[in-house]
């Protein structure tokens, strides 16, 4: 999807725009699959001679719990700004994006970009996931298990030590 920006580049203004992507080549370890292609809208605006891309993601997906592997569905609203600019000065900019032909903009490939940087945080199928049990690999949402009890004493001791 290019937009292309000339309208707005040296005078006030802006330059809205929707549109659906498919971002199943994003390859995010925590999302198995889309359930809906990803809905972007948003705008381009030049305010005070600055091209600010503003832009909300809808995403629905069928995502991995990094805690404890589950999987679930997600709906996440992202919201994406960035910097747009054709001074070849901001070239070495990396939190700049460059506009091609002098006017337009690439928006999936900057969204793509902004996406993939967003979204690698937690993935958790609830806010308070207690995730598995690295040792016995039960589901601790489902209860406790009995591996606590188990820990040598002195083990405890040195773990102490070593949260501190
Ligand atoms: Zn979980
Ligand atoms: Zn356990």
């Amino acid at each position: 999807m290019k937009l292309n920006l000339q309208k707005i580049i040296e005078a006030p203004g802006e330059i809205p725009f929707s549109f659906e992507m498919d971002m199943s080549d994003t390859g995010i370890y925590s999302i198995i699959s889309y359930l809906t292609p990803v809905k972007v809208k948003g705008r381009v605006v030049n305010s005070v001679g600055v091209l600010m891309l503003e832009a909300q993601m809808d995403i629905r997906a069928l995502c991995r719990c990094d805690r404890c592997s589950k999987e679930y569905e997600d709906r996440k609203k992202l919201k994406i700004s960035a910097v747009l600019s054709n001074d070849p000065q901001s070239e070495e900019n990396p939190d700049v994006f460059m506009l091609e032909d002098g006017d337009s903009a690439d928006l999936g490939e900057i969204l793509r970009t902004k996406f993939i940087l967003e979204m690698d945080t937690k993935f958790l199928c609830r806010e308070d996931c207690k995730g598995i049990c690295p040792k016995c690999g039960r589901d601790l949402n489902e209860g406790p298990c009995k591996c606590k009890p188990d820990i040598d004493p002195r083990l405890a001791v040195l773990e102490q030590l070593l949260d501190k």
